[in-house]
């Protein structure tokens, strides 16, 4: 179920004295099963980007494509792309409004007119894909849980939809680094066993370099760099040209190597980082 944009330019307010040009002729291919990476200052597009991307938005120009679906075409069925493109929004936990975690997992499916049965094994499923242990929870209050696990609930609540994309705006904002890890390591965890296309919309590159399998860097409502996460970070500066860093262990390995170490440009984890370093050290290279 691929995405395609073309040529998408978007301007908020337009013809008032406010207008927005948010979007600035972007082209972009989301191909299946891809974990893609969104990265930009504040302010880039990137919301808006992806509110494009199951029809929230409709384009001021251009088209998007989804599994072929133009959804700027008027007659488009965007209840069917909905339900294949999950959009989980920024701080989605202020969505929750039911009075048990059970009916607010179980709102969509119920509105998708399903079973009580099917209903019940879809937010079941779907508490347990988020790391939370269905039978002691459902019957709890969303909102007697922790920030983190109230955000694990809300993005239940989109995989109980059982999208084939899953699209997260900064699902970790606001986290504490247990948090933090625990969401990323969940939506890795889909990636590879329930084979979901992730796009993830991020303004860290430490957490984008761990799990992304492709990274669009937008600036100023365009795309200005992607490629692999290894291909992004080689291009440092001009990362920083734009307020972005690269993550602390490329860095790393770009400062070792202007002292004249031999060690690759790039490091994605610390792992890697310190298996570069070792190396040095058996080599003696360096000579220090
Ligand atoms: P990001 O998610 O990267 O922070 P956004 O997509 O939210 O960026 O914003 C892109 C640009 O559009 C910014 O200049 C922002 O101020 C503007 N913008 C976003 N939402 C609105 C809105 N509802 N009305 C007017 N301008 C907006
Ligand atoms: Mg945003």
């Amino acid at each position: 179920m691929p995405i395609v944009v073309e040529h998408l330019t978007y301007t908020y307010g337009q013809g008032t004295p406010f207008e927005v040009r948010a979007l600035d002729d972007i082209n972009l291919h989301i191909g299946d099963k891809e974990f893609l990476g969104i990265i930009g200052q504040t302010g880039s597009g990137k919301s808006t980007l992806i509110q494009h991307l199951n029809g929230l938005i409709k384009a001021t120009e251009g088209r998007v494509l989804v599994n072929g679906i133009d959804l700027t075409d008027k007659s488009a069925n965007l209840r069917i792309v909905r339900q294949s493109v999950g959009l989980v929004f920024q701080y989605p936990e202020h969505q929750l409004f039911e009075e048990t975690i059970y009916k607010d997992v179980a709102f969509g499916p119920k509105n998708l007119g399903l079973p009580d049965e099917k209903v019940k094994e879809r937010v079941h499923e779907a508490l347990e894909l988020v790391g939370l242990d269905a039978n002691t929870m459902v019957d709890r209050s969303p909102f007697e849980l922790s920030g983190g696990q109230m955000r694990r609930v809300a993005i239940a609540g989109v995989l109980a939809m059982q999208p084939q994309i899953l699209i997260l705006d900064e699902p970790t904002a606001g986290l504490d680094p247990r948090g933090r890890d625990e969401i990323l390591d969940q939506l890795v965890s889909l990636h590879e066993r329930k084979s979901m296309t992730v796009v993830l919309v991020s303004h860290s590159m430490e957490e984008i370099a761990r799990v992304a399998t492709r990274l669009i860097v937008m600036h100023d409502g365009k795309i200005i760099v992607q490629g692999s996460p290894r291909e992004v970070f080689t291009d440092a500066q001009r990362l920083r040209s734009i307020g972005l860093g690269v993550p602390q262990v490329a860095e790393l390995m770009q400062a070792l190597q202007q002292r004249g170490y031999q060690v690759p440009p790039v490091a994605l984890t610390v792992g890697e980082a310190r298996q570069a370093i070792l190396g040095l050290s058996a080599k003696g290279a360096g000579g220090r």
